[in-house]
């Protein structure tokens, strides 16, 4: 999939106005995320993933770095500083151009990003703001006692910096050669100007990038293939292909270092927004660092005994914003047996608890079987276990947390050594025999991957 997919943007209009506060809401109520620092008023755009969002935002983590570096050989991962020094950051070009325009509103002295407001104070209607100024998005800091000059340090902005800077130390100790790629999870920091819409841009969060090393020549082709694999690694996890189109950047858009970007949008409650970007990123970083640090960050090609740098391709994705798009495509509500229920329906391998185990009732006589059916499942999936109130109910708890399966033990439990399975998306139940419930569970989560599995062939 390698062309922009054009859908109209009035499709914006249609999703319902209520879905954000109501996932909002959702992820308070039941502990998938809370605003930092509550008790003390809230930090504002900070957010503490709670019990069930640290599971989801996990999974979605595991998902990537399944699918980027777990089941291909050509590329490796990577866990680099968050603290960088300054020439990190002076040779790539953040010092100078990693800026967003500031502008403050003259009438009610609000400050706004004068590229996301079309010319009118979100706050107040006024047109009349100041001019424009470059303000820069890293934090800053000091590393030691010193608080000098000599002791600043910068919170890294993106993870990208961290595979450049190690390129060497990765294709010597790996013995990779082009193509191939080094991938890296973690929290990124960028003082934003106005963060807003939730965990959607925030001044913490955390993203998954992978540099793919190529030589030079064949940086178009690589970049149509990774836009390809991460268009189908949305669609996999269940985002309806609807919520999903690829942008490609007008010239006059293109980041310092790009030859071209491909942005990855979601359909969100406020219209198409960027959930990834694909760039090309030439040979820009490479010989940015080499220049800066004296040091060559090339590679030699011993079946030509040629030297080259080689070109770059970077998807680029976020955790946490990602983690957003998931929930509220999979956010619904519908009725069973003739009651209202709210659904997530998230892929098996992102919710947060693939089983919970219920006895059917809290009376004693259950617990020891149920317990024993708990530790059989938990070496294999995240389970949740509950004794509280009606089975209904649990039901529908489990439900609005988008656990895919409800194992419940029941009296005949005891007699037939069997349990019930019952299925988040159809509610349909099938009796299982204890000695075969881990192999029904496997094969059920197996089943919602079969796509997932298979890569596009590599070019
Ligand atoms: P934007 O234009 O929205 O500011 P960007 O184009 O600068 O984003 P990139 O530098 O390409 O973003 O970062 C890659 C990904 O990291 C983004 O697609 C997004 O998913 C995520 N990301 C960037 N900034 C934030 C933020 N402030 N909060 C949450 N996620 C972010």
């Amino acid at each position: 999939m390698t062309e922009t997919v054009d859908r109209d943007r009035d499709a914006a209009a249609n999703v319902d106005g209520d879905l954000m506060e109501r996932v909002v809401s959702l992820c308070k109520r039941r502990g998938f995320v809370f605003q930092s620092a509550e008790i003390y008023g809230g930090f504002r755009s900070t957010y503490d993933y709670g019990p069930l969002g640290v599971n989801l935002l996990r999974n979605v983590k595991n998902a990537w770095w399944r699918s980027m570096v777990q089941l291909r050989d050509d590329v490796v991962g990577l866990d680099a500083a968050i603290l960088s020094p300054p020439a990190v950051w002076q040779a790539s070009g953040h010092l100078a151009n990693f800026t967003d325009p500031l502008v403050d509103c003259r009438n009610c002295r609000s400050r706004w990003r004068a590229d996301k407001i079309d010319g009118t104070c979100p706050n107040c209607g006024s047109t009349d703001f100041t001019e424009a100024r470059a303000f820069n998005l890293m934090f800053k800091t000091h590393a030691g006692p010193l608080e000098d000059e000599g002791a600043v340090a910068y919170l890294r902005p993106e993870t990208a910096q961290g595979m450049f800077i190690n390129f060497l130390n990765v294709l010597q100790t790996t013995r990779k050669r082009p193509p191939f790629g080094i991938a890296q999870v973690g929290k990124s920091f960028r003082n934003e100007i106005t963060p807003q819409n939730f965990v959607f841009r925030t001044r913490e969060f955390e993203q998954m990038e992978m540099e793919y090393f190529v030589p030079p020549g064949e940086g178009p082709k690589w970049h149509e293939y990774w836009i390809g694999e991460r268009m189908k690694w949305y669609l996999d996890l269940g985002i309806p292909e609807a919520q999903l189109r690829l942008r490609h950047h007008a010239a006059d858009e293109l980041s310092h270092y790009s030859a071209g970007t491909a942005d990855v949008e979601f359909l969100f409650p406020w219209g198409w927004d960027e959930l990834e970007g694909i760039a090309n990123r030439t040979d820009f970083d490479l010989k940015a660092h080499g220049a800066a640090s004296g040091v060559r960050l090339d590679y030699f090609d011993p079946a030509t005994n040629e030297r080259y740098v080689p070109h770059v391709i970077e998807p680029a994705a976020g955790a946490t914003r990602t983690m957003m798009a998931f929930l509220l495509s999979a956010y619904d509500e519908d009725e069973v047996g003739g009651e209202p229920r709210t659904v997530l329906r998230l892929h098996p391998r992102l919710a947060p608890y693939q089983v919970a185990v219920l006895p059917l009732s809290k009376k004693d006589t259950l617990e020891p079987l149920a317990r024993e059916v708990l530790h059989m499942i938990q070496p294999h999936f995240m389970c949740e276990y509950d004794v509280t109130q009606g089975i209904g109910r649990r039901y529908r708890r489990q439900d609005e947390i988008g656990t895919p399966w409800c194992v419940t033990v029941d009296f005949d439990s005891l007699v037939d050594g069997a349990v019930t399975v019952r299925d988040r998306d159809s509610t349909e139940q099938v009796r299982v025999p204890i000695g075969e419930l881990v192999d029904e569970l496997r094969t059920r989560f197996e089943a919602g991957h079969s796509r997932s599995e298979k890569s596009s062939d590599q070019l």
